[in-house]
Order: C-alpha cells, then sequence, then structure tokens
C-alpha cells in the first residue's frame, strides 16, 4: 500500500475531509425527504428527482444511519464519544443490510419488509414490497462494515474500510450507468423483480465515496490528497476516467438508438476511441510529470544557489573574524596590511590587492601591502600624492568606493591608469577607503583578472574589511606614539637619575669637608674655641647632616622610581630582634618631647621576608614621623603580628592625625601637611614616599589608618615567606655583589627631628 508522509499531504486535507461531512449530510438528507415522502405520500419527496423510481423507507432508514455514522466519524478522531455514536448507527446500518440480505436470498419474510408506512407501501410493483434490491443491501453490509472499521489498520497498514466502501461504490456506480445506458441486469443485479432504485444508487455511491474520505491522509486516498506531483496526477486523471468510458459509452449507445452504425462498426469505433482517449491522457500525464520534474528542478537550482551564496557569506564572516584576530595582534602598519590581504584576496577570489596608508599629514599615501602586482609596478606606486587621479586616492578623497566593473569602465574613468592595468592584467577594481570616525586612515583596493559585478555582500565585506583595517591601523599608530612617549619619559628620567647622582656627588664632598674642618674648629686645633662658637659651630654641624640627609632621601627615591632597586637582596628577617634593638635609636628624641613608647613584641620567632636594613630604615622612619607629629605626653607604639598569612608591623601614634582625604597623598613625595607641628618640624616629605616604595619593592605594603586628633597607626606588611618567583619589574632578587647597604647600617641620618 502507498501511503504517503504526512508532510507530504495536501495542505488543505481538512477540505477532503469536509467531502465525507458532505456525502453523509446528503445521505441523511436524502432519507429523511424520502421518509417525509411516503408518510406525506408526496411522490416528488420519494424521487427527489422527478422522473427518478422512489427509494423504499427501509433504505432510506439505512442512508439515514449510514450518513449520521459518516458525519460523526469525521468528527471522531476529537471524542471517544463520538466515535462510539458513529459505531452505533454503522452497526445499525450493518443490521439492516444483513436482515434484508437474508429475506432476499432465503426469500424468509422476517415481517419488517412493511414496518414503515406499510400501507403506502404495498401497492408498489416492486416484490416483494418494501424489501430492498439484493444489490441494495450488500452496499449496505459493505458501507456499513466499512463505517464501523472506518478506524482500523492491518498490521501491513491495510485499511478495510477502503476497500469496502469501494465495493459499496462499485455496486452503487454500476447501478447508476445501468440506469444511464438502460442496462436493467446492471441495477437489479440479473434479479427480475426488482433493483436498486436510482436513488438510492447515487445516495449510496455518494456514501460509498464520502467514507473513502473519512481519514484523506491515509491509505489509498492518501495518494489522491497528496501534495506532490503523484497527488497533481490522480487529481487530474480520476474525473477523465470516468467521464471518457462513459461519454463514449453514451455516444455509441446515441448512435445504434439512432441506426447510424452496426454494433460491430460501434465496438470498434469504441475501442478506438477509448485508445486514442487514454493516449492523451497518457500524454497528459507524462506532459504534468515533466512541468513538476522541471518545476522541482529549478527549485534544486534555487536552492542549490542560495546554498552556495550562504556558503559563501559564511566563508566572508569566518575571514573577517579570522581577520579580526590577526588584527588584535598586529602591532605595526605594516602587520595591518599584510594581515588585510591575506584573507580579503582569497575571500573576494581577487588577483591582487594593495594597502595604501595615509601620512600622518594626510599629504602622500604610501603602499605598505601589495599582493598580486608585478614588483616594478608595486615600486613605481611605493609613494603618491593624495591629489593623484588613482582609484586608492579618490576613494580618500570622496570617502567612498570606487567600483571599477570592466576594461572599458576602467578606460572611460582613469583613461591614463588604463594601459597600465591592462598589462597587469587587472579588469576589474574596488576600492575601499579606510575610516575611523570619518577620518580617512588609508585606502584598500582588490583587483580582478576578469570583469566583475560586485554584489551587496562584496561590498560589506570590502567595506567591513576597510574599518577593520583602519581601527587597527589607528591602534597602531597609538601604540607606536605610546612607544616613542615612553622611550622620552625613559630618557628624561635616566637624565634626572644622572643629574641626582651627579649632584649628590658633587654636593657630598663640599658637606664631607664642612663636617671635618667643622671638627676640627671643635677639637680646637686651630686655637681655642669659645663657648659662643662652640654653639654656633653644633648648629654648622647640624645643618651639614640635615643636608646630607636630604640629599640621601633624593637619591633614594630616585633610584626607587625608575623601579630598580636593585641592591635590596630578600631574606628572612626575624622580626623582633630587628624591632628590639631601635627603641635605643629613638630615646633621645622621646624623653625630648616626653612621649611614652610601648613596644609590644611579638612571638620571638616570627620571621618576615625581605631585607632587614630596608625594614629598619621603614620602621624608623615611621617611629620618627610618630615622635614629630605627636604632642609632648602622648604615646608612641610599635608591634608586630600576623594577618592574613602576612607579616604586619605597626606604629602608632596618639598624635594630630591625618584628615581622611589626605591619606593617599602624604604618600606622594614632597607632600606635607598644613599643620601647627608640621610647620615647626623639620622635613622634606620624602620619608613616606620612600617608605612605601620600599615596601613594595619587598612585595609588601605601607598603608596608614587615621583619626584627626586621635592619631595614626602605619602598617607596614611583608611576606611571611619567599614570594613564588615573579618578575614584577622589582628587581627583589639581585645577585649578593649588589647589595648597597649591609644588613646592620642604620641610616642614622632618618633619626632627626
Ligand atoms: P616629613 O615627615 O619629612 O614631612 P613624610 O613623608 O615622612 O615627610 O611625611 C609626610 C607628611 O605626612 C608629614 O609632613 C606629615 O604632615 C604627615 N605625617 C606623617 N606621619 C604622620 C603621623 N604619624 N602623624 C600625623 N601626620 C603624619
Amino acid at each position: 500500500m502507498t501511503s504517503a508522509t504526512p508532510q507530504r499531504q495536501f495542505r488543505a486535507v481538512a477540505a477532503f475531509q469536509l467531502i465525507a461531512a458532505i456525502a453523509g449530510g446528503f445521505s441523511i438528507l436524502v432519507g429523511v425527504l424520502v421518509l417525509i415522502g411516503w408518510w406525506r405520500d408526496i411522490d416528488a419527496l420519494q424521487t427527489i428527482l422527478p422522473g427518478l423510481i422512489a427509494m423504499i423507507p427501509n433504505t432510506a432508514v439505512a442512508c439515514i444511519a449510514g450518513g449520521v455514522s459518516l458525519v460523526l466519524a469525521t468528527r471522531a478522531e476529537r471524542s471517544a464519544r463520538l466515535q462510539l455514536s458513529s459505531r452505533w448507527f454503522a452497526g445499525v446500518m450493518t443490521t439492516l443490510g444483513v436482515l434484508f440480505f437474508f429475506e432476499r436470498v432465503t426469500g424468509i419474510s422476517l415481517g419488517i419488509d412493511l414496518l414503515l408506512f406499510g400501507d403506502a407501501v404495498r401497492p408498489t410493483p416492486w416484490l416483494p414490497p418494501g424489501r430492498p434490491a439484493i444489490n441494495s443491501t450488500i452496499v449496505m453490509i459493505a458501507d456499513g462494515l466499512a463505517l464501523l472499521l472506518v478506524n482500523f489498520r492491518t498490521r501491513r497498514g491495510w485499511r478495510p474500510a477502503e476497500a469496502l466502501s469501494t465495493v459499496g461504490a462499485l455496486i452503487a456506480f454500476t447501478a447508476i450507468v445501468g440506469y444511464l445506458y438502460r442496462v436493467q441486469g446492471s441495477y437489479s443485479f440479473g434479479v427480475d423483480e426488482t433493483g436498486m432504485a436510482l436513488l438510492t444508487g447515487v445516495t449510496l455511491c455518494v456514501l460509498s465515496v464520502g467514507i473513502l474520505f473519512v481519514r484523506p491522509d491515509q491509505g489509498v486516498v492518501s495518494l489522491i490528497t497528496a501534495a506532490d506531483p503523484s497527488g497533481t496526477m490522480v487529481r487530474r486523471l480520476i474525473p477523465a476516467s470516468f467521464i471518457v468510458p462513459i461519454g463514449l459509452g453514451g455516444l455509441w449507445l446515441l448512435a445504434r438508438d439512432l441506426d447510424l452504425v452496426s454494433h460491430e462498426m460501434g465496438v470498434s469505433a469504441f475501442v478506438g476511441a477509448v485508445i486514442v482517449t487514454f493516449l492523451l491522457l497518457v500524454m497528459r500525464a507524462a506532459a504534468v510529470v515533466r512541468k513538476t520534474d522541471a518545476e522541482r528542478d529549478e527549485l534544486l537550482g534555487r536552492a542549490e544557489g542560495a546554498r552556495a551564496v550562504a556558503e559563501r557569506a559564511a566563508d566572508k564572516t569566518e575571514r573577517l573574524r579570522r581577520t579580526a584576530e590577526a588584527l588584535s595582534t598586529a602591532l605595526t602598519p605594516m602587520a595591518v596590511a599584510r594581515a588585510i590581504v591575506a584573507e580579503g584576496l582569497p575571500a573576494l577570489g581577487a588577483s591582487a590587492s594593495e594597502v595604501a596608508v595615509l601620512s600622518a599629514d594626510g599629504v602622500v599615501l604610501e603602499l605598505t601591502a601589495v599582493s598580486g602586482l608585478p614588483s616594478e609596478v608595486a615600486d613605481a606606486w611605493r609613494r603618491f600624492p593624495v591629489t593623484s587621479r588613482v582609484p586608492l586616492a579618490d576613494a580618500i578623497r570622496t570617502t567612498d568606493s570606487v567600483l571599477l566593473t570592466s576594461p572599458a569602465d576602467i578606460a572611460r574613468r582613469y583613461p591614463d591608469l588604463a594601459p597600465v592595468l591592462d598589462r597587469v592584467n587587472v579588469r576589474a577594481m574596488i576600492v575601499m577607503p579606510m575610516l575611523v570616525d570619518g577620518r580617512p586612515m588609508g585606502s584598500l583596493a582588490f583587483s580582478f583578472n576578469g570583469p566583475r559585478v560586485f554584489d551587496d555582500s562584496d561590498l560589506t565585506f570590502t567595506r567591513a574589511l576597510g574599518q577593520q583595517c583602519a581601527q587597527a591601523l589607528e591602534r597602531a599608530r597609538l601604540f607606536a606614539a605610546e612607544q616613542s612617549a615612553r622611550a622620552d619619559a625613559e630618557a628624561a628620567n635616566r637624565a634626572k637619575t644622572e643629574f641626582l647622582a651627579m649632584m649628590s656627588h658633587e654636593l657630598r664632598t663640599p658637606l664631607n669637608a664642612i663636617a671635618g674642618y667643622t671638627e676640627l674648629l671643635e677639637l680646637g686645633i686651630s686655637g681655642p674655641v669659645s663657648d659662643m662658637q662652640r654653639e654656633q659651630l653644633g648648629r654648622i654641624r647640624r645643618s651639614q647632616r640635615h643636608l646630607l640627609g636630604i640629599i640621601e632621601d633624593l637619591l633614594d627615591l630616585s633610584r626607587l622610581e625608575h623601579g630598580a632597586p636593585a641592591d635590596i637582596e630578600m631574606g628572612a628577617v626575624p622580626v623582633h630582634d630587628t624591632l628590639g634593638n631601635l627603641e635605643a635609636l629613638i630615646a633621645p628624641q622621646l624623653r625630648a618631647r616626653n612621649l611614652t613608647y610601648i613596644y609590644n613584641p611579638s612571638d620571638g620567632d616570627l620571621i618576615a621576608y625581605g631585607n632587614r636594613a630596608r625594614v629598619e630604615q621603614i620602621v624608623l622612619n615611621l617611629l620618627s614621623n610618630a615622635i614629630k607629629y605627636t604632642a609632648p605626653g602622648g604615646r608612641v607604639g610599635l608591634s608586630s603580628g600576623v594577618h592574613a598569612g602576612r607579616v604586619e608591623i605597626r606604629v602608632s601614634d596618639t598624635g594630630h592625625g591625618i584628615p581622611r582625604e589626605k591619606l593617599d597623598s602624604i604618600f606622594e613625595p614632597f607632600t606635607r601637611l598644613e599643620m601647627d607641628l608640621t610647620r615647626t618640624t623639620e622635613g622634606t616629605g620624602l620619608g613616606l614616599a620612600i617608605s612605601r616604595h620600599l615596601a613594595r619593592a619587598m612585595v609588601g605594603d605601607l598603608t596608614v589608618r587615621s583619626e584627626v586628633a586621635r592619631g595614626s597607626i602605619f602598617t607596614l606588611t611583608l611576606p611571611a615567606e619567599a614570594p613564588e618567583p615573579v618578575d614584577r619589574g622589582l628587581g627583589v632578587t639581585p645577585p649578593a655583589s649588589m647589595i648597597a647597604v649591609p644588613e646592620d647600617s642604620i641610616p642614622l641620618h632618618r633619626v632627626r627631628m
């Protein structure tokens, strides 16, 4: 059995199902009208169409039962109740058919023939009165069973309902044809007394066909409803297969009645006409198949074309992605241009490509990448003014694309250039400006060996490529600018360091001379020194020390700012050991300012990772600040501990504190707060800047918490163990030979007030 897949069904399957519903309705209508006709004794209703033979009431009842069952069956898919009702009516029809068939075959009356309108039926000429013809009973049984089995399928997919209703349709149709050709045997089934009425034949035929269409998407009927060429062909041929034989048969009978043809001649003419007509039908079917085939080929061709276009588009998208990827790492205009050429050429199927970059002053175009052109041509056009009458320059001046589709087009628009392009086999070109925010950065061109019409996708692709290229060029330009600015800054820094080194050397020599001579004078070697002179000599020495301290600080800072504290050797720093020694160094200042010092020693084994001398330098600086910026009678504290896996050294005071908004800036060099104590206290504003640089150079940090009028806590954080050897540009792993500050050399100048 052929069964079309649901997708290929004629879309209006519901419309075919309507045939079934209409057929059912028709059957009911005829049955009801006929019954009314018998009841009211109206001849016209018994025959429906004047001149036809009447349908007897029993047949009308069977037709109504069949019609109701059919109408319900079209809806039954959605409801089990409707399905049951449909089966019930089908059962009635089948039972009636079987009973009448039994009567006909056995001749035994079951007393049911005249149950309905018996008086009206009794006088009719058909015998026995009120009993349906045998062919009618067979159709009733066939259709009744078909309706009962309408949803049943065998395991191999057969639908018995189809076979049964086809049998019903054929018997009923044969009766109709019998009436048409006046062949009694066809409608009386060879029995003389009575036959199927024409109205019964029409009604049962319609009912049988209707049953075929209850499930239009299943079984053989699906061949008629199919949306593919087979369906089209079947739908076109079916009417012909009825009309042609019936029509020809009719003609033959007419000719015979008029004595126009002999019997033999009629038969041969009939055979000939049938052959010719069927040949024509076969030809027509072939033409239909050929046409649908051609349509399918065309559709296939179109689908193929669409797929090729989609594939090309996907290829271009992929190339744009790859270009973007390649461009993200291209840092020079040359690398940018090469990436563009490499991806653009194959995507467009071009034979040559050029990228021209506009000079910074916007006057000259420089060919940055060329592919597919002879080197002498590329060399001749290495640099050319933006005012030149060539496509690459035109695209920049007009900030629009230039499309040259054929040699004739080139010759018309660029007559001077045409011979050169002809010589290098360029027959078409697409040229795009490369713009960043509407500003031209250059242009790119793709050339082709043959004439070419550029479609939207070519334009979009080339434009996207141009945009990517422009942005990459802009990035490369910014990168180059940044590189040169960085080089300038580095050079300036080097000069500053050199200057500071030279200055410190130049200043230190006379300062040391001042210290030496002051000492000599103090010793009285050059003669006795009065008390007043001694006091003045003391001031000279303090000033000399202060100056020396400032110079040391400046040098330190300058070295640290360059991120090259190469003299810091990292190692284990025993915290308690280191901090415990500091009290002796600050004791005089503490006494002088009447401050209480509280040292809160950590666990004796606490080890930090850093440089001991630098740690001492930082803590000493913090302690001297705490002393400087705390009013007499206050407290200065030093403590240590471990927090979050890192060693913390805290210096606290009960001094005047630091306003919240200044907490960051005090770490900037030369920053001193405008406060009474600051004004009266010596200082350069370099100590904290140097300390934080040092702390960070040791992979630690220096932070502060403070509250105005209550005091401050400075916290130096250091690693508790050696960090992973990551090069952070801090140079924390210098060779031992580079250590400039011996472990035990505490820079005394920092303990100054
Ligand atoms: P200096 O002490 O030589 O001025 P620093 O860099 O050590 O330079 O300190 C910068 C500024 O931070 C100081 O001038 C002072 O105003 C403020 N400061 C530093 N430590 C404290 C502190 N413990 N209490 C209050 N202010 C402080």
